[in-house]
């Protein structure tokens, strides 16, 4: 355990591989990623996704309306773990939902805290499949970074998450209990106060689930997020963009682009080679002309391979006079991958040529260091250890996580 002296691991059962992930990437589209069966049904309903059927089942039983209300309140504003918390609700009522809805639909495979607060859980869905989320804490910031897939289509070529393709898209309660699995981590007094959409998946390819629960995350009666404190990060998918903004512009756009040339970025994001940067820019400038938010250009930078003087040139230029924010992110070593972190020196020119040119850039800071807080990193590594040490020795490698891109404070 060197190294881990202020982390809790907590291991529940052991970790059998995950449950046989057919690799199927590339996504044609959302529709081919039905949930299958056997992730929700068998049982009774998830009380958290928004379609859930509780409004009527109450109706059903003669129930008052607000008693849905009541309910939610309990689960979303007052971290009701179980029904029986519910002290005010009648106690057959309460027996009623025990017995037809659950609330819960994940298991808590694995738990870890590290040094500077971060905290991340990997998640085992209904149907054995796994995801992650993250908890980060920034001064007064409580950031949540949530999963909207199990896997990824996209193939970015050093990212973890989608090494075995996409597996399935994540339901809207799925979404919805990420982000209340999070606020319980935090103390009575403590709320949340960002979510960024940056964990395994692509957003924009599941937004018909995730965009109830974003709605669910601004209820004011309970996790009372304002829309200007979500960000969704995307690999740039343009007919997905333009219906973000025609659904809700408000949200803060993110757009991971990594390279600056087509070349390039095709090579490290191979769902460019269909799209193309000029399209990307073009969805980006339109989503920007629509919510009037500055938009976020994620930039991934990998030693020896795009954090070049005349690399950053190329991003100045792309940029021209959009008034958005480069955000630099120092990659985050991958176990068995082969790219590097850059240097610091090639870091550092990287930023003064993007400074020099006037445009505004932000390092993204390291958080969760060693506990494997980049997309796809801890699911990898539970998944390839069977035991406790073995984890420990997988995520050991320096890492960093996903932090806080920086919308409205
Ligand atoms: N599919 C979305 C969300 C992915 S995660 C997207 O592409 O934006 C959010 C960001 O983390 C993306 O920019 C992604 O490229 C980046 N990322 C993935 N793996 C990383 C790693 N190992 N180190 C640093 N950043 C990484």
């Amino acid at each position: 355990m060197a190294g881990y002296d202020s982390e809790t691991i907590e291991m529940y059962p052991a970790f059998p591989a995950p449950a046989s992930a057919v690799p199927s990437r590339p996504m044609a589209a959302e529709s081919a990623l039905p949930i299958p069966v056997a992730a929700l049904s068998g049982g009774p309903g998830h009380i958290l996704d928004p379609a859930s059927g509780l409004a009527d089942w109450l109706t059903r039983r003669g129930q008052p309306a607000w008693r849905a209300r009541a309910i939610h309140r309990w689960l979303h504003g007052r971290r009701a773990a179980s029904f029986a918390d519910m002290t005010d609700l009648p106690r057959d009522l309460r027996a009623e939902l025990d017995a037809d809805f659950r609330i819960w639909t994940t298991t808590i495979a694995v738990h870890k805290r590290a040094d500077d607060g971060t905290e991340k859980l990997l998640l085992e869905l209904a149907d054995g499949q796994r995801i992650e989320c993250v908890l980060l804490r920034d001064g007064i910031r409580r950031t949540v970074c949530i999963s909207s897939q199990v896997g990824c289509a996209m193939g970015c070529v050093f990212c973890a998450s989608g090494i075995d393709g996409v597996i399935r898209n994540l339901t809207t309660g799925e979404i919805v209990e990420q982000l209340l699995r999070l606020a319980a981590l935090l103390p009575a007094d403590e709320r949340l106060s960002h979510i960024v959409v940056m964990g395994m998946g692509e957003p924009l390819a599941n937004l018909d689930r995730l965009l109830p629960a974003l709605a669910e995350a601004q209820d004011p009666q309970g996790l009372g997020i304002s829309q200007r404190r979500i960000t969704i990060s995307t690999v740039g998918l343009p007919p997905a963009i333009d219906r973000l903004a025609a659904a809700n512009p408000g949200y803060h756009l993110a757009v991971s682009l990594h390279a600056a040339d087509d070349e390039l970025r095709t090579r490290l994001v191979p769902v460019n080679k269909a799209i193309g940067l000029a399209d990307v820019m073009t969805a980006a400038d339109r989503y920007w002309e629509t919510s009037g938010r500055r938009l976020t250009f994620e930039y991934v930078l990998l030693g020896g391979v795009n954090d070049s003087p005349d690399h950053a040139a190329d991003l100045a230029r792309l940029m021209g006079h959009r008034a958005a924010l480069v955000n630099v992110i120092p990659y985050n070593a991958v176990a068995g991958m082969p790219w590097q972190e850059p240097t610091q020196a090639a870091r550092e020119r990287f930023l003064d040529v993007l400074r020099e040119a006037g445009v505004n850039v932000q390092v993204r800071r390291r958080k969760g260091a060693r506990i494997d807080a980049a997309c796809g990193q801890l699911r990898r590594a539970a998944a390839q250890a069977t035991t406790t040490s073995s984890l420990v020795a997988a995520s050991g490698a320096v890492g960093s996580g996903t932090a806080a891109t920086g919308p409205e404070s």
